[in-house]
């Protein structure tokens, strides 16, 4: 009799061990990244941003250029504000051919795009500014803000700082973009 029930212990010890070890294995498999299916909501960089604060935006750019080693840290004058745009304007890049960052933003019409509207826009607006990038690279610079689908969305951001779908401005278009911003203010 005795022997029975230090097998049964035995048994029931080793079950109850195993049983562990299998939660343990299910629990790292949830934990794990990459069997997990990004989106924007939760992708570790736009999960982050939010319309409320403009700012959030910049944070974002900055860490996705950093996946493709571009470095933006040296950036300091950057800066979003809110403005009435005449209606159907959301955003502008108003410090394009300049070395400060301004971005203009219709709130009203902004906040009232989808998440991947948002992120497009701020990504393009950003990628006018910053690089002085125009709208002939196509991709995320091609003109009218777009809906897109995460793992497009993903591809574009890649093209970009990659340097795939990238066409400057040339000096005589930037020449003619500051005129613009001066008479603008
Ligand atoms: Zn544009």
């Amino acid at each position: 009799m005795k022997k029975i029930l230090i097998l049964f212990l035995f048994v029931l010890s080793c079950s109850k061990d195993s049983e562990s070890q299998t939660s343990e294995t299910l629990s790292n498999i949830k934990d794990d990244p990459v069997a997990e299916t990004l989106d924007y909501n939760n992708d570790p960089i736009y999960s982050k941003v939010k319309p409320i604060l403009l700012s959030s935006y910049w944070d974002a750019f900055v860490l996705s250029a950093a996946l493709y080693d571009v470095d933006l840290s040296y950036l300091e004058d950057v800066k979003f504000v809110p403005q009435d745009l005449g209606g159907s304007t959301a955003g502008i890049a108003n410090g394009s051919c300049l070395d400060n960052v301004l971005i203009l933003v219709d709130e009203t019409i902004f906040r009232n795009l989808s998440t991947g509207e948002q992120l497009f826009l701020m990504y393009h607006e950003l990628g006018h500014d910053v690089f002085n990038a125009s709208h002939d690279g196509g991709g995320l610079m091609a003109p009218n803000v777009r809906s897109l689908d995460y793992d497009l969305f993903q591809t574009e951001v890649k093209d970009f700082f990659t340097g795939a779908d990238f066409i400057q401005w040339t000096d005589e278009e930037c020449e003619y973009i500051r005129e613009l911003v001066k008479d603008g203010n």
